[in-house]
């Protein structure tokens, strides 16, 4: 009985055994089908494995600590900076209208704004007093950045491309349709669909030499923070220039309201909209540009007003083929709107299909056609 046992008790031990070795064969087997389907999508998808979070110091950004506080300094000394794209280093003599201030990792930072060529950064705070002379006087001016701008004592002709473009637009927004300029603006507004990935491929094949297709990306809080991946994509193109991107403020939930009536909805928290889109945007390895686009290019008097003081440039549209009906065998001028969150396929389409009836690749390969970034149509008289 106690050999039976025993016998029993052996052959238990060995059935487990085995059963073990099979069960870490399924085990790695398991393992070795996930790591290569992971693979797959990674090389498929394109997504980039390594991202730049790691180097980029603004992912702790504290939202409570971030806040408008405006400011005109002349860097003095050369400074450390930030650009979606890098670190580098602002020359002295710089001259830096500062839109906000915030505290990440400890650190104090300021995202500004050089006022001669529209290009946003960030540096430090101590670095942006240390040698740097500031300009005017904070105080009278908080919350309305635009009052000292204008008061330069100078009748505004020393005033800064920045400046003019904030006067410029202030009641109207910028659109460019007169100008024979072709702006290329990608609205990506919250969804919960696939992105038009390929818009964004058609848009890089465009580069031409070393000089990637300027596109202004009018981006929500909300869609950077549902397509991760693909926001990370497209930062990564950026950087690796294959896109040159300029991240315009789309707001931050993009309500739409009872109405249609957007962001002129009084219950809409219009400073939460602006604000926690940028936090979003800072945290995710962007610096936003000092334009706006109003959702829906719903806006009033009073919301233009608004924007304003807080340093922001409305920006419409001239052309918004997914919405009308846009010849494609031209192409248009002025800013042009098309939609790459996968809500307007109409748009895409048209798009893709006008750029390969006029042949948009190749003329702006030869220099009969170009296309110019937010930036250099601000900044243009
Ligand atoms: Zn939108």
């Amino acid at each position: 009985m106690k050999d039976a046992m025993g016998t029993f008790a052996e052959e238990r031990k060995v059935q487990s055994a085995k059963c073990k070795v099979q069960s870490g064969s399924r085990h790695r087997f398991a393992f070795c089908i996930l790591h290569f389907a992971f693979c797959i999508f990674f090389l498929v998808c394109d997504i980039p494995l390594v991202l730049a979070a790691d180097t980029w110091p603004f992912t702790a950004l504290r939202r409570e600590t971030y806040r408008v506080i405006p400011g005109f300094f002349r860097v003095g000394v050369p400074v450390p900076a930030w650009d979606s794209r890098d670190s580098l280093t602002l020359a002295s003599g710089t001259r830096l209208w500062q839109l906000r201030a915030f505290e990440a990792g400890g650190e104090g930072y300021a995202l500004c704004v050089d006022v001669e060529t529209l290009r946003t950064f960030v540096v430090r705070e101590d670095d942006l007093w240390r040698g740097t002379t500031e300009e005017k006087e904070r105080g009278p001016f908080v919350g309305s950045p635009f009052l000292p701008l204008s008061d330069s004592g100078d009748g505004g002709q020393g005033t800064s491309p920045y400046e003019r473009a904030l006067e410029r637009y202030a009641y109207v927004p910028m659109t460019g349709k007169e100008q024979e300029w072709v702006v290329m603006t990608v609205d990506l507004c919250p969804s919960h669909r696939r992105w038009d990935r390929d818009l964004f491929e058609a848009l890089r094949e465009m580069r031409t030499g070393d000089r990637p297709l300027p596109v202004a990306v009018c981006i929500s809080g909300a869609w950077v923070r549902r397509h991760g991946p693909a926001f990370a994509q497209l930062c990564a193109w950026d950087r690796e220039g294959e896109l040159d991107l300029t991240f315009v403020n789309h707001s931050d939930t993009h309500p739409v309201g009872a109405r249609g009536d957007f962001l002129n909805n009084e219950g809409v928290d219009f400073e939460g909209e602006i604000l926690n889109a940028e936090v979003t945007l800072l945290a995710h390895g962007v610096v936003p540009s000092p334009f706006f686009r109003f959702p829906g290019l719903v806006h009033s008097a009073a919301r233009l007003k608004a924007l304003m003081q807080y340093g922001l440039i409305p920006v419409d549209a001239d052309e918004w083929p997914g919405q009308g009906d846009i010849p494609t065998d031209r192409v248009p001028e002025g800013i042009l709107l098309v939609h790459g969150n996968g809500n307007e396929r109409a748009g895409v389409r048209w798009f893709l299909e006008m750029a390969r009836q006029t042949g948009l690749r190749e003329r702006l390969r030869d220099g009969q056609l170009k296309v110019f970034s937010l930036t250099d149509y601000a900044g243009e008289e």
